[in-house]
């Protein structure tokens, strides 16, 4: 029996009680007591104590939606991120070393780039690509995973060639000839990396498939998260995923969110459920529409901004109530992307359609993002019981896009505090890598709702600083069916929590991102440390 008591600190529990806490006895991975000092002392005398010197703890961070394995993906490209890579110049040395090491038959990837940030203040381009990696395919990902560039064999072999016309949802940039530049926008973007991430995901051997996965779970560790949803998992990220739980590898607890389409397998496998104490595959993921940015979310009326269509609706709503009752009978929980208002109603008639009236939702089906569900339909959802996973980080990172797309209903996009107000339950998460998966950008911008250009997005909208919290603790917890054991520091549920050096309750909004992440530890086992706060463990 191993024991730790945790004291000296700030405990910010997120329990509903919230009883005073200055210490937390662990015992065999789970909170065993917390509250007062001499009580927790009482409660474990032969215990091992780590004093905090004032730090705070929250309960271990929670990203409602994420894409785990291609945060790990990306992790393992070379890092064209800026400051790290300040100038086109050094982008080229960071590809021509990652040459070196990429197998035949991949594509020399780099990744993370904001052509505003560089230097020269504009996107590279195949011709600097091509001098930095000749002759075979290399690509260069934005940092929003809306564009990439590529260079002049990785065009030929996506089937770019000069004086083709811009894909539907997408567009190819050109030099001031007219000629392809190698950048690439949205839709064929978006079929690039899934393609490179599944065919190298294929070719690599357990050991990598498995280092994959910690190198995502490293990097939301040092982020202060300990649980994720994944929210695009298939059969090749589930068995890189149990890979890297078998290896002792994993950093958080996993909850899969399983693409609809891979559902037989799963079933075949006999692998729905909990696999382990930190990876499960209970729901289901479907898209019913596009992007809000990509304007191809579905909505009412039309785009004001080009492509000026409607959006996409992938499903007819009488197919997308069958695929919801036959998941619902299965057993899964269901997780419907849906952004558009358009779409969010489709997916609300199929959840009406199934609930039985009065029953309420038990299992918990949710709606993915939500942008633009306006006071009605958030009505409708909150009377029906349905959860939503959403990312205030959106804000910040692609809030001006939003405007410039909605400019009428702008104010009313994730329309927060209107949501609680209904009695929605809404759950933080990141969509990382598509933004940060950096909860602190997240819990900022619930509150202050600041776009990249410093405009207010909806100032009615705007959540206290506690409820932000709860975004990514109490209500993640419950979007995912473990309020019982996470989201909360209490008596009996696991020992997974976050040391921060500041209060995200007293900090001035505007600091919450500088806070610093002193510790993350899972199961009473620390998984990231700046400070030496636990030794030896
Ligand atoms: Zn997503």
């Amino acid at each position: 029996m191993t024991e730790l008591i945790v004291e000296d600190g700030v405990f910010i529990t997120m329990a509903a009680d919230a009883a005073p806490a200055e210490a937390m006895l662990i015992r065999d991975g789970r909170i065993a007591a917390i509250g007062r000092a001499e009580a927790v002392r009482a409660a474990g005398p032969g215990a091992e104590v780590a004093r905090l010197s004032g730090a705070v703890v929250v309960p271990g961070l929670i990203d409602a939606h994420c894409h785990v394995a291609d945060v790990g993906y990306l992790a393992a490209a070379a890092d064209c991120s800026q400051p790290a890579a300040p100038d086109i110049a050094t982008i080229q040395d960071r590809l021509r070393e990652a040459a070196g090491r990429t197998p035949d038959g991949s594509w020399v990837t780099g990744s993370g780039y904001a052509e505003y940030k560089l230097r020269e203040g504009r996107h590279p381009t195949r011709a600097e690509l091509d001098q930095a990696v000749p002759g075979r395919p290399a690509v260069l990902y934005h940092t929003s995973l809306h564009a990439c560039v590529l260079n002049g064999a990785a065009l030929r072999e996506a089937g770019i060639a000069e004086g083709q016309p811009d894909p539907p949802g997408g567009a190819f940039g050109h030099d001031d000839q007219g000629r392809l530049d190698g950048v690439v926008y949205e839709a064929p973007m978006f079929a690039l990396f899934e393609r490179n991430l599944r065919r190298d995901i294929a070719r690599m051997g357990a050991g990598a498939r498995g280092g994959l996965i910690e190198a995502a779970g490293q990097r939301l560790a040092a982020l202060g998260l300990t649980a994720a949803c994944d929210a695009d998992m298939r059969r090749d990220t589930f068995g890189a995923f149990a890979e890297a739980d078998a290896g002792g590898l994993l950093s958080q607890r996993i909850y899969g969110l399983v693409v609809h389409d891979q559902v037989d397998w799963l079933l075949a496998e006999g692998l729905q459920g909990r696999h382990s104490g930190q990876l499960a595959a209970e729901a289901v993921k479907i898209w019913a529409d596009g992007g809000m940015s990509s304007r191809t979310a579905a909505i009412s009326g039309t785009y004001p901004v080009p492509p000026h269509g409607s959006g996409i609706l992938y499903f007819e709503r009488d197919e997308l109530t069958e695929m919801v009752r036959e998941f619902d009978v299965r057993g899964f929980q269901v997780c419907i992307h849906a952004q558009g208002d358009r779409a969010i109603q489709a997916v609300l008639d199929a959840y009406a359609a199934i609930l039985p009236p009065g029953a309420g939702n038990p299992r918990r089906h949710r709606i993915e993002h939500g942008g633009a569900m306006y006071p009605p339909l958030a009505d409708r959802a909150a009377a029906l019981g349905i959860v939503v996973a959403s990312q205030p980080g959106f804000l910040s990172a692609l809030g001006d896009g939003f405007a410039a797309a909605f400019p009428d209903t702008c104010d009313q996009l994730y329309s927060f505090a209107s949501w609680q107000r209904a009695g929605l339950t809404v759950a933080g998460s990141s969509d990382a890598p598509v933004i940060t998966a950096d909860p602190r950008i997240g819990i900022r911008d619930a509150i202050l709702r600041r776009t990249g250009d410093g405009h207010l997005l909806g100032p009615a909208e705007r959540l206290s600083a506690r409820d932000a919290l709860a975004l990514y603790t109490t209500r993640a917890a419950y979007a995912c069916h473990r309020e019982r054991e996470i989201g909360s520091l209490e008596p009996g549920k696991l020992a997974d929590f976050t040391v921060l050096d500041a209060s995200p309750l007293e900090a001035e909004p505007g600091q919450i991102p500088g806070i610093g992440i002193l510790a993350t530890v899972l199961g009473g086992t620390p998984v990231y440390q700046s400070a030496d706060i636990f030794p030896g463990r």
